[in-house]
């Protein structure tokens, strides 16, 4: 059975008091679930949301860090920092990091190995343009993607990595991948990882669909047999929203 997991990423939303009170509404209102519910505040709330949620099963994530281990790299923050004070999740390779920051495959690729190194679990990113899905091209990007972003990893490693699939057409535009699209694809990164690897590494991985995800289309697009949750955006910044989606599980 794979993990099903439903993730809030508020981006650079909420100020200290906006994380506590959104996290104090989440504490109280979220089911019991055999979902893991994971929400990734900024960094400079990250301390104050562990506290808040030290009696709650909810997780805290970083939404990306950087690859060295420490040094002279203005503004940025090391996986041991993150450790250092109870955060092991991280998101790497949000395609607004790739596409504002300039990330590519390659500095991804260094982020992953060390995230792993430090056995931190991994929710990696990655999804295609609008014109590549136009173009017909949206299966080799997506391929190319996950080669040069974690086929570096041993089979091993694969335990500490969780997928999200988010085509970038569908983030934060309202516009949705129909469930069967979303299905095709997660089948398609299933597959992927069968081959590079072995079924017992592609069927372990959750693969879960990002990109306006909200409360009316979650429950059609989770009950995809390849579809293990969801990596959730705007509809995250809202408890009743939140919520709703991790009971639509
Ligand atoms: C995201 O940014 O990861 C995301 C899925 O955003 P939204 O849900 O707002 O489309």
């Amino acid at each position: 059975m794979r993990t099903k997991i439903v993730a809030g990423n508020w981006k650079m939303n909420k100020n200290l008091e906006e994380t506590e009170a959104l996290l104090s509404e989440l504490s109280a209102k979220i089911p019991d679930t055999d979902a893991h519910v994971i929400v990734a505040p900024t960094f400079v709330n990250l301390e104050a949301a562990k506290r808040a949620l030290e009696a709650s099963t909810i997780e805290v994530a970083a939404q990306n860090m950087h690859f060295a281990e420490n040094g002279a790299y203005t503004g940025e923050i090391s996986a041991d920092m993150l450790m250092n004070i109870g955060v092991d999740t991280v998101i790497i390779g949000h395609s607004e990091r790739r596409s504002y920051f300039g990330e590519t495959d390659d500095f991804l690729a260094k982020k992953v190995k060390t995230a792993v190194d430090k056995q931190m679990k991994v929710i990696f990113c990655f999804g295609e343009e609008l014109e590549e899905r136009k173009s017909n091209n949206h299966f080799s990007v997506v391929e190319s993607q996950l080669k040069n972003g974690l086929f570096h990893l041993d089979a091993k490693a694969w335990k500490h990595i969780v997928l999200a699939y988010e085509p970038v057409w569908a983030i934060g535009t309202g516009e949705t991948a129909s469930p069967e699209q979303a299905q095709e694809m997660h089948a398609f990164i299933r597959n992927t990882i069968a081959k590079a690897y072995n079924t017992s590494v592609a069927n372990a991985v959750s693969i879960l669909y990002g990109g306006s995800v909200k409360p009316s289309n979650a429950t059609e697009i989770f009950s995809k047999p390849d579809v293990d949750g969801g990596l959730i955006g705007g509809a995250s910044l809202n408890s009743d929203d939140f919520v709703a989606i991790v009971k639509a599980i």
